[in-house]
Parts: C-alpha cells; structure tokens; sequence
C-alpha cells in the first residue's frame, strides 16, 4: 500500500492503473475510519483495482462554527486498517496541497443543495462538490463509493457528474449500523454517556416509520409526526429535521408511492447527526430500508 501526499504523485500512479486498462475505484473519506467507511472499501475491492482511498478532512465543508478543528484525526488506526483491506493507494494531500494560497473555484449544485442539510449547514455541500470534484479530477476514477447515510449528498454528487459529464460512475452502499441501530459516524466519539444511548432515537425514530408503513399507514404528515415523537420524547435530543423527500428531487413527497427518502438531522448534546431510511413502492406494498 503506497501513501500519497501530493497531486502529481496521486494523479501519475492513477494515470498508470487508467493506461493498463483497470478499473480504477475511488473511495473518498474524511478518516477516522469506522465499519461504514470499511464496507465502501470492501464494495470497491470487489469491483476496483487499484483501489484508492483518500483522507482529507475538507476544510471547506464546515461552517465557521463546527468542528473542523476538532474532528477526528486517526490516521495510524486508519492507515492499519487500509493495508488488512488491502487498500493499493491512500491519498492524503495536506490542506495547502488541495487549497493552495489564492484558490478561488468552487463548484455548486443549484437547488438540491440549499435545503435540508444544505439550509442547517449553509455552504457544505459547496465544500463537498468542490473537493469530490477535484478527487475526480485528480484520480479520474471509473467508479467511487459513497455511503446512504449522506443521501443528500449522494444525490447532489450524482447530479454534479451529470451536469458537467463526468466519467466516473458513482455506488451508494446501504448505511453500516451498530448492534443498537445507531448508524457509524466518525462524529459517534464525542457522544458522552447517556447521549450514546440517547442517540439510538434517530434510529427507533426510523424503525417506528417502517412499524407505521408495514401496519398500512400511507399519510405522509401522519409518519413524519410519527417520526418527530420518536426524537422529541427522547431526553437530551433536539430534533433539526425529520421529513420525507421524493428520492429524485428531494422536495417534500407528496405520496410514498415514488421512491423516497425518510430524512432526519438531530443533535444530541453538542453533536449534531443524521440518518435516513429508503422507502420504494414495490408491487402493491411499500419496502422501507432502514
Ligand atoms: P465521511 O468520512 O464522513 O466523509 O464519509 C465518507 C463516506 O463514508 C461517505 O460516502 C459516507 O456516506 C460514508 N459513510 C459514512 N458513514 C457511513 C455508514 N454508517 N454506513 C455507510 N456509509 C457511511
């Protein structure tokens, strides 16, 4: 496994594994890597060689009032992790490497972007299509995984490779939970205490949604309501948002008969987490994918 700190190293071996005809995979992460980012990993292991993981904690994707600075930075546990997988490159270009002095482009998915998480974390996902956008540049990937537990994000970077024509092919990969539900997030580590066990409710919050629809409710309001009390019962949680988006344009669903996303951003304590569950029509029932 060979670490890459630089643009024109990471660009020179991506170039080589492109000229041999391999399918060259791209899983872009922030480090601090837990079994989500791992599954992501072992997906493109089965489809990608090489396969190349980067780990860049993207300063333009947080609001001056986040946790940049104090996000997780594991990178010898991480790096462990990579080489058991059998990761062939991890690409770690330092801040000033990827945003040097006098940078001013960014790229920005109009609409998609401004609402949800876009309207509570205002300028992320300008962050996040710029630094995806340039990986993409960089590695020119055939294809690059990305989780559904950001499937807001997920949409708007397939959007970005539509619009400007881009190759690489994207992969969403279901969210990896713990054994109590509560999906992985390299953000769980500053859950103290009680608020681990408190931060479960975005998740009952989401299995009581799957509850509501098997036993036949099809109202929209009712199973967001039904949602809301979830997190709203739960002591120590301050619910953002819980809503139901159509899974294509992510504007309130007006019926579960498309398929949708169930949507929730929720803090606990001073840690700030979302998750969601995939609801698709099939035949005469509706499937919901927590
Ligand atoms: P991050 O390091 O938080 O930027 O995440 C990197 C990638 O891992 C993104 O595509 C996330 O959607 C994905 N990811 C994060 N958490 C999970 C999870 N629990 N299950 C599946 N994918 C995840």
């Amino acid at each position: 496994m060979e670490i890459i700190r630089t643009i024109s190293w990471m660009k020179q071996a991506a170039r080589n594994a492109r000229r041999q005809e391999r399918v060259v995979g791209l899983v872009p992460t922030m480090g601090a890597l837990h079994e989500g980012h791992l599954s992501l990993i072992r997906e493109a292991k089965k489809k990608c060689s090489p396969v190349i993981v980067s780990i860049f904690v993207n300063p333009k994707q947080f609001g001056p009032n986040e946790d940049f600075s104090k996000y997780p930075r594991t990178f010898e546990a991480d790096r462990k992790a990579l080489e058991e997988l059998g990761v062939d490159y991890v690409f770690v270009p330092p801040p000033e490497e990827m945003y040097p002095a006098g940078f001013r482009t960014s790229v920005m998915v109009e609409g998609l972007s401004d609402r949800l998480e876009g309207r509570s974390r205002p300028g992320h996902f300008r962050g996040v299509t710029t630094v995806v956008l340039k990986l993409f540049e960089i590695v020119q990937p055939n294809l690059a995984f990305f989780g559904r537990k950001d499937a807001q994000q997920a949409r708007i970077l397939r959007q970005m490779a539509a619009d400007l024509d881009l190759d690489a092919q994207l992969v969403v990969c279901p969210i990896v939970r713990e054994p109590d539900g509560l999906a992985f997030s390299s953000r769980n580590v500053y859950l103290k205490g009680e608020e681990r066990r408190s931060a479960t409710a975005l998740y009952r919050s989401l299995e009581a949604l799957r509850r509501e629809i098997t036993a036949g409710e099809r109202d929209v309001a009712r199973l967001i309501e039904a949602m809301r009390s979830v997190i709203q019962s739960q002591q120590g949680v301050t619910l953002d948002y819980a809503e139901i988006v159509d899974a294509d344009a992510f504007e309130p669903a007006a019926t579960l008969w498309k398929p949708s996303y169930a949507l929730l951003a929720a803090r606990v304590g001073a840690t700030r987490l979302i998750d969601n569950a995939l609801i698709e029509p099939e035949g005469e029932s509706i499937r919901v994918t927590v």
